[in-house]
Parts: structure tokens; C-alpha cells; sequence
């Protein structure tokens, strides 16, 4: 067996993907499972590979690919992965991914009920925006991922996932809440969870913009 460090890099990331995916599927019930080779996602994972397509994999820890039933109808599209997401190599599971759940779990789903995935798969160097060619270097990618799990919904969350859905440079504030379309997909633009916890006055709106994706799915909020 020949051993290059490129490819066994790769291969342990694919390794910690398999795991996570695994643990996913313990996490909702699944006892026992037989060889799948034609998952679509687990192909496209394969594909990314060890990415060296823009510069952001100098930086980076882990690869964050993307997280939860690869079959769901809900899709949530942040940004990129931060300090948490690269350390953990799973998306949201920092300060604004607690809210991300927990805006989840208010509409009446659990996490592991849907998909949740990024524009960009690596985290851009101190949590800077993600510049115009690392947009297009994985674009293809969180476009596979949507192709592959065929949500009944998508919420972009934040001007980085709407702008790269929609290709509209169209304020976030002007866009929420008014259902678009990605690919014949219903889309719902709503403000990113980080915003929302440094502009507390604008988590209103944004359950306001979730409430209309729970009434697509016939959820009503449950009495407080
Ligand atoms: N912000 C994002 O947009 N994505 C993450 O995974 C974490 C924070």
C-alpha cells in the first residue's frame, strides 16, 4: 500500500465525515445499517476531497461539509464555518448554532431532522466574509448538496447564502420574510442567527420569516 499524505488526509477526513454521519443516524433511532455506496452526499463529500481550491484550505482544520438527514424537506444555508465549526468540523455548533437549534426546535423540528450546511466549507481566516472566488470555488458544491437531498424548503440564512442562491444583491432586510425560489425549490431569506444575536430586536422578524416555513410544513407554533 503506498501511503501519500494527501490522500490519507483525505482519507481521515472521509473517515470523520462516515463518523458524524454514522452518529446521525444513532442520534435518530437507527440501530443497524448495510453498506449504502450510492449515497449522493457521501459522493459528493468525496469529490471535495482534501480541497485545495481556494486558499482557504491553508487555514482551515476541518473541512465542514454539511450535517443531518440527507433526505430532509428543511435545508438551512449559512455562511461559513467559525472558530467552533472548524475545531468540530460540523456547522453551527457555536454561540450562533445554539440558536440556529434552538429556532429549530421552536418550528417544531429536531436538528437531526434536517440538513444543515454552509456557502463556503472552510472557515475564512478570523471570521472574515467570504470573498468572491472562494464563493465560486465551492458553490458547486452546496449546489450538489441541494440537487442531492431535494428539500421541500430551503432558509438562507444571511446575505451570503441568499446571494449566492438567488444571485440578488438585494439587502437582507428587504428580501426576508418573501418566499423565493432556488431551482424550483421554495426559498425563505431570513436574517443569519450571529446577526441575530448582536441585533436582538430583529429576532421578531425572523420567527415571523420561520413561522411562514412551519405553515408550508403545517406547524403552528406551540403555546407558550
Ligand atoms: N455561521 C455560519 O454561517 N455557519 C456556521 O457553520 C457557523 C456560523
Amino acid at each position: 500500500m503506498i501511503l501519500d499524505p494527501k490522500s490519507s488526509a483525505e482519507s481521515a477526513e472521509v473517515a470523520a465525515e462516515t463518523m458524524r454521519h454514522l452518529w446521525w443516524l444513532r442520534d435518530s433511532g437507527v440501530r443497524e445499517v448495510s453498506a449504502a455506496p450510492s449515497d449522493p452526499l457521501r459522493a459528493i463529500r468525496a469529490d471535495l476531497g482534501d480541497c485545495t481550491r481556494c486558499k482557504l484550505h491553508g487555514g482551515r482544520t476541518h473541512i465542514v461539509f454539511g450535517v443531518g438527514d440527507p433526505a430532509a424537506q428543511l435545508l438551512f444555508v449559512g455562511e461559513g464555518p467559525g472558530a467552533d465549526e472548524d475545531q468540530q468540523g460540523e456547522p453551527f455548533v457555536g454561540r450562533a448554532g445554539q440558536l440556529l437549534t434552538k429556532m429549530i426546535e421552536a418550528m417544531g423540528f429536531a436538528r437531526s431532522d434536517v440538513y444543515i450546511a454552509n456557502v463556503v466549507k472552510c472557515r475564512p481566516p478570523g471570521n472574515r466574509d467570504p470573498e468572491p472566488d472562494e464563493i465560486e470555488a465551492c458553490e458547486p458544491f452546496l449546489k450538489a448538496q441541494i440537487a442531492a437531498i431535494r428539500p421541500r424548503v430551503i432558509v438562507a440564512l444571511g446575505r451570503f447564502a441568499v446571494q449566492t442562491l438567488l444571485h440578488d444583491a438585494t439587502p437582507i432586510s428587504r428580501l426576508r420574510g418573501k418566499w423565493r425560489e432556488y431551482e424550483g425549490v421554495k426559498l425563505m431569506p431570513t436574517f443569519h442567527p450571529a446577526y441575530l444575536l448582536r441585533s436582538p430586536a430583529e429576532k421578531k422578524p425572523a420567527w415571523e420569516d420561520l413561522q411562514l416555513v412551519m405553515k408550508e410544513f403545517g406547524k403552528s407554533p406551540s403555546p407558550r
